[in-house]
C-alpha cells in the first residue's frame, strides 16, 4: 500500500470535484489508457494504512487479513492524469451514503488516504475497429475522457454520457450529454442511437445500465470480445456488499471475452 496526500481540491461542477495527489511510488508508474485503482479510506479514528500481516502474500490478503474496524474502506477509481508524480483524480459526490463520496466532499490539502495500483495487468487496447462507441455515466467520465485524450482525431467515435444535469457537463469534446433533469437515460438514448455492428464499445457506470447496454450491443451483433464493459456501481449496494448473481454472470461473461 502506498500513500497519497491531497494537494489541491478543485470543484469541477456542483457534484464532481477534482483532487490532486503526490505520494511514494506515483513517479515511477506507467501511464496507460483507463488506469484504475483502488483508493484506501480511513475508517473514523483509524488510519488508511493496511498493515502487512505476516505469511501473507498479495496486497489483498493483507488488507482482508486486517480486522474489520480498523480496515479501511476500499473504493474503485480513476486515473484522471498522472504527470510528474501527480495523480489526479475526478471523484463524484453522490451524497454522504458512502466513505468515499463522503470523504471527497470534505477533503482538504494535506489529508491523507491510501492506494493499491494502477496495474498494468488491467491495461486494455482501445479496438480498431472503424467507429468507437464510448457510453457511461458521470462515474465513468473520467476514465472516458483520458480514453478520448489518447485517441487520434482521425478515429470515428461516439460518445454518450449520462449526468445530473446541465451544469455537471465538462469541457470533453464530442460528448452527446445526457441529462436526467430532463427525463433522459443513457440506455434508452444509446439503444436509439445508430451504431453499426463492427463497432468497438466501452461501457462504464451504474450496473444494471451498463448489463443492458452490453446486451443491446450483442443484440445488434457486436462481437463480444469488442465490448469493454464494467459495472461501476450498484444501486443500494456499496462496493463492500457481496457480489449478486448479475454481477457474478457479469465476471464470468469478462473472463470469458477476454479469452475469444
Ligand atoms: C473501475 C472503476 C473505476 C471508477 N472510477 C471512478 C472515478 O474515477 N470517479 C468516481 O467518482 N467513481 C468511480 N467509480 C465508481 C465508484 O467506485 C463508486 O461510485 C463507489 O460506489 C463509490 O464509493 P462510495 O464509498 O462513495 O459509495 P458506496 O459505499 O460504494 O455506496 C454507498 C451508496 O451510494 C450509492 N452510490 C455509489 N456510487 C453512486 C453514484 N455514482 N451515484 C449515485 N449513487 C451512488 C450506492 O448505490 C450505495 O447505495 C469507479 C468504479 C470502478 C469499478
Amino acid at each position: 500500500m502506498s500513500r497519497l496526500r491531497v494537494t489541491s481540491v478543485v470543484p469541477l461542477t456542483p457534484r464532481m470535484t477534482r483532487l490532486t495527489f503526490t505520494g511514494p511510488g506515483l513517479g515511477e508508474l506507467g501511464t496507460w489508457p483507463d488506469q484504475q485503482l483502488k483508493l484506501l479510506f480511513p475508517k473514523p479514528g483509524r488510519s488508511a494504512h493496511v498493515s502487512n500481516a505476516p505469511d501473507v502474500g498479495t496486497w489483498y490478503q493483507a488488507y482482508m487479513a486486517m480486522p474489520e474496524d480498523e480496515r479501511p474502506w476500499m473504493r474503485s477509481f480513476t486515473v484522471r492524469s498522472l504527470t510528474d508524480g501527480v495523480l489526479t483524480i475526478d471523484f463524484v459526490l453522490h451524497g454522504d451514503n458512502g466513505p468515499a463520496s463522503q470523504w471527497a466532499s470534505q477533503a482538504q490539502i494535506g489529508d491523507v488516504i491510501g492506494r493499491f495500483g494502477p496495474s498494468p495487468d488491467y491495461a486494455r487496447p482501445l479496438g480498431e475497429a472503424d467507429l468507437l462507441v464510448f457510453a457511461g455515466d458521470e462515474t465513468a467520465l473520467p476514465a472516458i475522457a483520458s480514453l478520448l485524450e489518447l485517441l487520434p482525431d482521425t478515429r470515428r467515435r461516439q460518445v454518450f454520457v449520462e449526468v445530473a444535469d446541465p451544469a455537471e457537463e465538462q469541457d470533453v469534446p464530442g460528448v452527446r450529454w445526457i441529462h436526467r433533469s430532463a427525463g433522459e437515460d443513457l440506455v434508452s438514448v444509446v439503444t436509439a442511437a445508430d451504431v453499426p455492428a463492427d463497432a468497438w464499445v466501452w461501457l462504464g457506470g451504474e450496473a444494471s445500465a451498463v448489463r443492458a447496454l452490453r446486451r443491446h450491443f450483442v443484440g445488434l451483433g457486436v462481437s463480444k470480445k469488442d465490448i469493454e464493459f464494467a459495472g461501476y456501481w450498484r444501486r443500494t449496494l456499496t462496493q463492500d456488499d457481496a457480489p449478486t448473481a448479475d454481477d457474478l454472470a457479469e465476471a464470468q461473461e469478462r473472463i470469458a471475452a477476454l479469452s475469444e
